[in-house]
């Protein structure tokens, strides 16, 4: 894939880029290396003072910003600058908390003194996805800035613009020259950065091919790593909800990111005895959406982010169709313009046991789904590979504890939208990855648990 800003919304080209060659690579690990033998000196308020900062400019130009992501992947305008905003809250969030989350633990042993110490490991590779082309970067940079490692980012070939102003964001915040780089390489050059010894460990969030190669290369070196992967987020609505606000909440969970988040509401599974209901108003909301232009305020949908994804996406809702779907809307590609444009579709009635039901569908499209009872939304909402996050609506005490301790997911939200937050860990578990981001578990991911017993 050419490393390049394509306009998803127009289909055109607005700017190249040369991968860097090896050279180039080998300088850039150098410098990270170097620079981190200066960097894990220095003190957690000087690092917080250069977080702060980077938070500061992340607010002041967030238009700036967002209409560079908007460009690139296609996210609505209004969307892209929360965008922006969130990664200043989570540059403050650990700005003002790292220091506490990372500070030595005392333990009474048979020591006079003896302690856990959190150190950082050295240079980490961040390997990014498109889809939140700012906030995936900044969960992953802040919590590392602050543990005083150092970061390579080699971001998606298709958000180069993105990349690189981010690592302008941080360079002019105050940090150290090389504890931050953008390498604009394809994905093939990232198995010999991994196995580079001046590389400590590896973070990535992206697709589960993607993660499985690089944990592959990451295990032969011995090198820790962190994966977020993808998911088939199940959206539980049972007879005693509040139907008409877990409908509103279904269809802004479907179309996140125009459809393209891996923790958006993919399979909509509801108890028979609101189904009728459910599917009425649902179906009401998605042909309500406004479709276009992603930097018009009032689009509620804007393109896929690539031609591929576009087809991807195509093609498995004409295999749910051929495995008996049904389509109440949408369910082709709007084709009598240009850009990556696919209307919001509802399919129902696909076969529990059809290989589809259990897919990613990386783009707005619903599954709709019934079930006679709690039992059935449970076995359903579990009958997949992945295990990101779930929404579950019930307003009954003991529906929701069985919701919170049988759904196999790495977070579970009763009555709410599934959302990433500073404060709460976010992460999979089954084939949505392992490891931690955010809250005082994403940044203790990569430090150096260090015991320390003296006589
Ligand atoms: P992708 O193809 O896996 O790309 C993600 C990143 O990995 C890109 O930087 C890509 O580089 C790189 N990459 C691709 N193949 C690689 C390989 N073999 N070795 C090393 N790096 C490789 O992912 P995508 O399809 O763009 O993103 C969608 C997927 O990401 C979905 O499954 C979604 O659910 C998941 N996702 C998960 C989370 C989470 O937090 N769990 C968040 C967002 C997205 P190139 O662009 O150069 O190919």
């Amino acid at each position: 894939m050419a490393i390049a800003t394509i306009n998803p919304a127009t289909g055109e080209t607005l700017k190249t880029f040369e991968p860097l060659n090896d050279a180039e690579i080998a300088a850039k690990l150098d410098l990270a290396n170097q620079a981190f033998e200066q960097y894990r000196k220095t003190s957690f308020s000087q690092r917080s003072l250069w977080l702060q900062k980077a938070a500061e400019i992340l607010d002041q130009e967030k238009t700036d910003f967002a209409k560079v992501m908007t460009l690139e992947m296609g996210k609505p305008y209004k969307a892209a600058i929360s965008e922006v905003e969130k990664c200043a809250a989570v540059c403050r969030y650990y700005a003002e908390n790292a220091a506490d989350f990372l500070a030595d633990v005392a333990v009474k042993t048979d020591a006079s003194h003896s302690f856990v110490s959190y150190q950082p490991l050295g240079v980490i590779l961040a390997v990014m996805p498109w889809n939140f082309p700012f906030w995936q970067v900044f969960r992953f940079a802040a919590p590392a800035l602050m543990a005083g490692n150092v970061g390579l980012l080699k971001h998606a070939s298709n958000v180069p613009q993105s990349a690189l102003a981010i690592a302008e964001i941080i360079q002019r915040a105050g940090f150290p020259e090389g504890v931050f780089q953008t390498l604009l390489i394809g994905a093939a050059k990232v198995a010999d950065i991994i196995a580079d010894d001046r590389v400590k460990a590896a973070t990535l969030t992206g697709s589960e091919p993607a993660g499985a190669s690089l944990a592959a290369t990451a295990g032969k070196h011995i090198k820790k790593t962190v994966l977020e992967l993808g998911g088939s987020d199940p959206f539980i609505v049972l007879a005693s909800a509040d139907v008409e606000t877990a409908v509103a909440t279904a269809t802004a969970a479907r179309m996140l990111n125009n459809g393209q988040s891996c923790i958006a509401a993919k399979r909509f599974i509801v108890e028979e005895a609101i189904a009728d209901q459910f599917e009425k108003l649902l179906l009401d909301k998605f042909q309500a959406l406004k479709v276009g232009d992603p930097m018009q305020p009032d689009t509620d949908l804007g393109p896929l982010a690539t031609p591929d994804i576009l087809q991807d996406l195509d093609q498995q809702v004409q295999v749910a169709k051929n495995s008996g779907g049904k389509v109440l809307t949408g369910g082709y590609h709007i084709s009598d313009r240009p850009g990556n444009f696919y209307p919001p579709t509802i399919i129902t009635d696909i076969p529990l046991d059809a290989p589809i039901a259990q897919e990613e569908f990386f783009g707005p499209v619903a599954l709709l789904f019934r079930v006679p009872d709690i039992d059935a939304a449970i076995k359903l909402a579990n009958a997949t590979p992945f295990g990101l996050g779930a929404s579950a609506w019930t307003n009954n005490d003991q529906e929701r504890d069985r919701l919170i301790t049988e759904i196999e997911a790495g977070a579970v939200f009763i009555n709410g939208l599934v959302k990433s937050d500073p404060r709460l860990p976010f992460g999979g578990i089954k084939r949505s990855g392992y490891g931690r981001e955010l809250s005082i578990q994403g940044i203790q991911e990569f430090v150096n648990v260090k015991t320390v017993w003296v006589k």
